[in-house]
């Protein structure tokens, strides 16, 4: 097997995966930063794709497994599901004219989010930074690495031509598909789509299988929400934004994981404990062993600061460079830590 794009042993099989008749996910083992998952639904004479990965190389390369199953039934309606980068900049790969789907509060946040230009400059300024000594060293290289993967240099913003709040229902060469915005969680706005006819949900960055959630917007008690509501819906079958495709035992994992999290917080929270020594002290409770194994464990630091940040009655971080530099700095050392450990 391929190396995943991060370069790591996948832990599972990348690429088209059939999730019913006519249903397909498209894989990224496995579901580190940007490793994100998208979905094909192909009806009688039309289909539709959710979300369209980080940059226009994975997007076309997505796109040409695609192309086999549209014969007669060309793509012509396209569901965004949040604002993050990773789950909608190869739009431009889309074909011309047709519908891009997204929530109200995901439009206005992908047009907040910092650009394709911002976040090449930023890649190429931690690449320079990662071998210098000094205080940004760790977060350089760990901002450089996550970015390493991805070509941004092409990319063309292409925004959704369509939005909504609440739910809306479509139609696509005979299938219904049930758009329900259960943001802000993840993000601002939140959209998981439900094919009740396939029992298949695309549940984007809702659902984290395997790998650690990354809370940015919360509240938390909206994403276990989200999550309760993914339960109640008619599926039993789950594609999360990032790792394997899954059932409802994987949808109840990340409930537990957030149960379990927000409660150490909540204590460390209250005896005056910053965000990252909330963090330390959960990567050494006895339930870590379960959520330990999560790629990318230290990615619970940036959920640990928005917790803490709501119980201080504090907004989220939000996009400030500067602030967004000191968290993952302070990522970077988990990480570091979490690795030594390990060893
Ligand atoms: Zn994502």
């Amino acid at each position: 097997m391929a190396p995943t794009l991060h370069g790591a042993t996948p832990r599972y099989d990348a690429g088209l995966q059939q999730v019913g008749e006519g249903v397909w996910a498209w894989i990224q083992p496995n579901g580190d930063w940007g490793e994100a998952n998208a979905g094909l639904v192909r009806g009688t004479g039309a289909s539709a794709v959710i979300d369209t990965l980080w940059d226009r190389t994975l997007a076309r390369e997505m796109m040409t497994a695609y192309a086999p199953h549209l014969a007669g039934a060309p793509i012509d309606l396209a569901i965004n599901t949040h604002s993050d980068g990773d789950h909608w900049w190869g739009n431009a790969e889309l074909p011309d004219g047709i519908e891009i789907v997204t929530s109200d509060a995901s439009l206005t946040a992908m047009h907040a989010e910092p650009g394709p230009g911002e976040l090449g400059r930023m890649g190429a300024l931690s690449r320079r930074l990662g071998p210098v000594p000094g205080p940004l060293r760790g977060m350089a290289r760990y901002v450089g690495a996550m970015l390493e993967p991805f070509d941004f240099r092409d990319v063309i913003l292409r925004f959704p031509t369509r939005t909504f709040s609440g739910t809306l229902d479509l139609q696509v060469g005979g299938w219904r598909l049930s758009l329900l915005e259960v943001g802000p969680a993840h993000t601002p706005g939140d959209l998981v789509v439900h094919v009740p006819d396939a029992g298949v949900v695309f549940a984007a960055d809702i659902l984290f299988v395997d790998a650690t959630p990354v809370m940015w917007a919360g509240p938390v008690e909206g994403w276990i929400a989200a999550l309760d509501r993914l339960l109640g819906l008619d599926a039993d079958t789950f594609v999360g934004g990032h790792g394997p495709v899954t059932d409802r035992a994987g949808v109840q994992a990340l409930r537990d994981y957030w149960e379990w999290l927000t409660s150490i917080v909540a204590r460390e929270h209250a005896i005056g404990r910053s965000p990252m020594d909330a963090a330390r002290i959960a990567t050494r409770d006895a339930e870590f062993a379960r959520f330990g194994t999560w790629v990318r464990p230290e990615r619970m630091l940036i959920s640990v600061t928005t917790i803490h940040r709501a119980l201080s009655g504090k907004k989220p971080v939000g996009h400030s460079p500067v602030v967004r530099g000191r968290l993952f700095a302070d990522v970077a050392t988990l990480g570091r830590e979490l690795d030594a450990e390990r060893q």
